[in-house]
């Protein structure tokens, strides 16, 4: 946890944090799954984070389709329809009754014998665990924040694909341990071919000139929703977006970054690494966009 920045402990099932195994709803607490699940034995799972605006979850059908394309590129069959899965997610907030909900999905190949035998797997496991949803403080979208270009790279498509959002973390905890360790609260990582790719937890944007400009989704990243919903509403707004590849020189001489997340929403970047971004302070453009994405997002949770 970074200095200044609230710790909190999540013992008491009382403050809203609950979990639905395969259906069941529990406290988070009291809510298990085997040691024989290939989730924790292989870390063979995949998953997605929502936040809730107004009680429902934002963009819900989007995050479901990356779950199954995540699942699917496993070969991890998700045998309940949309409808079944949103019915459990209704559930869980119910019971947890949140007036605002960070949402995770979790879905495992299931339990098996801690070997490479996936024909003994009984499966999968889905769990959907809700707490109440913390916003950034609100000075991180008031005075931007601090990022590090990390030395850990990004996994290569070619050996673990960025693109499935598994639950395989290694890759973004090392650079946020390192991002931690500078005094950042988010990393950024390059590709194996030295180019900008995205944050451990985020999408990263640079503008230049008026001009939007994000890594492609072939620089080997994940295909953020956030991001995606962005480069839907930048035209709406004036605000030309482009996917481009982006060099460090191009993240260190942008006008301004910002990065997005389904959690960060758009969230200023000011610093890389004691490097100054722009004039420091958050720029007109990443306001305009931020502005545009909290008028579209309590419009579009299902
Ligand atoms: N990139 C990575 C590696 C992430 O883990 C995340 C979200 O956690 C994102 C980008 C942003 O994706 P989204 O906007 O769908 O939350």
């Amino acid at each position: 946890m970074l200095a200044g920045r609230a710790s909190r402990s999540y013992n008491d099932a009382s403050m809203g944090f609950f979990a639905s195994i395969d259906g069941s709803v529990v406290p988070a607490t009291e809510a298990r799954v085997s040691v024989l699940d290939n989730g924790f034995t292989f870390g063979d799972s995949v998953y997605e984070t929502l936040r809730t605006y107004g009680g429902r979850p934002f963009e819900l059908t989007r995050h479901l389709r990356r779950l199954r394309a995540s699942a699917g590129r496993l070969a991890i069959d998700i045998p309940l329809g949309n409808d079944a899965l949103k019915g459990r997610l209704d559930a869980l907030l119910a019971r947890a009754g949140n007036p605002e909900s960070y949402i995770r999905m979790i879905v495992t190949r299931g339990v098996g014998d801690i070997s490479y035998h996936f024909e003994r797997v009984q499966g999968p496991t889905i769990v959907m665990a809700v707490k109440p949803f913390e916003p950034l403080p609100d000075e991180d979208y008031r005075n931007g924040v601090r990022a590090a270009l990390v030395s850990v790279r990004r996994n290569a498509p070619g050996a673990l694909d960025p693109a499935i959002k598994s639950c395989n973390l290694l890759n973004n905890i090392l650079a946020v341990r390192e991002a931690q360790a500078r005094g950042a609260v988010e990393a950024l990582m390059l590709n194996a071919a030295g180019e900008v790719a995205e944050g451990a937890s985020s999408n990263v944007f640079v503008v230049k000139g008026g001009v939007v400009r994000t890594p492609p989704l072939d620089a080997g990243i994940l295909a953020g929703i956030t991001r995606e919903v962005l480069l839907e509403l930048s035209a709406g707004v004036g605000v030309p977006a482009r996917e481009e590849s982006l060099s460090t020189e191009d993240l260190l001489a942008a006008d301004e970054v910002f990065i997005t997340s389904s959690l960060k929403e758009i969230t200023p970047v000011t610093d890389v690494d004691g490097h100054r971004v722009g004039d420091g302070r958050p720029g007109l453009v990443t306001r305009r966009l931020l502005q545009a994405f909290r008028e579209y997002a309590p419009r579009h949770c299902e």
